[in-house]
């Protein structure tokens, strides 16, 4: 395998990961992800549930309340009462929030007492989060970029979740807004996330998912140039449900095809480092 560890895996302690099986049984339930990552031979698992910091804070996006610091006091209490293969690195972290150009759903202290922190800045779909003016492609693209570099201030974040995705029924074709995105404004983007120390993900379902049949092909040409300017990547496979869990053969094959290797995503050994700067 390319890539030992998956660093994006939600659990039921997000809204969106309670589906069942049909013996009843939770598909997200943190010893069945360990069992799977175990069993594939997976060296690290980032669990990255949804989470902001204050829920009750006024005008919370309505998916975020109930994912405060209980979920994660949860989390690891359950993790504690589990056992997983001795080549598995187990981790605790969390897929955050931008919820406006100023403000993510984490800050700084609480983040360093996680071990990842992903932000995404394209959850067009929830209610409440920032949304473009219109549905025209250069304002989509415009209001992507503006979003992306608005985490530049804030270093506490390690990785922008499943950058430029969405589903393209919802936002227009990506390849248009690809095209309408000024790259000169993207290059610099690029680097200055690189300066701020934040890589990009490399996310398993936006890259295979049907409902953004495009983002493989627009995401490539993106993280291209953003290797190019010197930024890291990490890998996640953003499963909801333990059977997605890993680094699946046509991700691994878009990365090859891409022209990402081993060294060009990031080891936890990096991330710890990068943190004490
Ligand atoms: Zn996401
Ligand atoms: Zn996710």
């Amino acid at each position: 395998m390319l890539l030992p560890g998956d660093w994006h895996v939600h659990t039921y302690y997000s809204p969106c990961g309670r589906r069942l099986d049909d013996a009843v049984q939770p598909l997200a339930a943190p010893e069945r992800h360990l069992a799977r990552a175990s069993e594939l031979g997976l060296r690290e698992i980032v669990f990255t549930d949804h989470f902001v910091e204050d829920p009750t804070r006024p005008g919370m996006v309505l998916f975020y309340k109930g994912s405060g610091p209980a979920i994660l006091h949860d989390l690891r209490s359950e993790l504690a009462r589990c056992s997983w293969g001795a080549e598995l690195n187990v981790y605790v972290g969390c897929e955050t929030e931008t919820l406006s150009t100023e403000k993510v759903g984490i800050g700084p202290e609480l983040a360093r007492q996680l071990d990842f922190v992903l932000a995404p800045t394209t959850h067009y779909h929830l209610p409440g989060v920032p949304q473009p003016g219109s549905e025209a492609p250069a304002d989509v693209a415009d209001h992507m970029l503006t979003m992306i570099a608005s985490l530049v201030t804030k270093p506490w974040i390690d990785a922008v979740a499943h950058p430029f995705s969405e589903r393209e029924s919802l936002i227009g074709d990506l390849r248009a807004i690809y095209e309408a995105m000024d790259k000169v404004r993207l290059t610099d983007i690029m680097g200055e996330l690189a300066s701020s120390g934040i890589a990009l993900e490399v996310n398993g379902s936006a890259i295979t998912s049907e409902a953004m049949p495009h983002y493989g092909q627009v995401y490539a040409e993106v993280a291209r140039l953003a290797k190019s300017m010197g930024l890291s990547f990490t890998f996640g496979s953003d499963a909801h449900d333990y059977r997605k869990v890993g680094l699946w053969p046509s991700v691994e094959r878009w990365i090859v095809e891409t022209g990402l290797e081993r060294t060009d995503f990031l080891t936890m050994a990096q991330v710890r480092v990068k943190r004490l700067v």
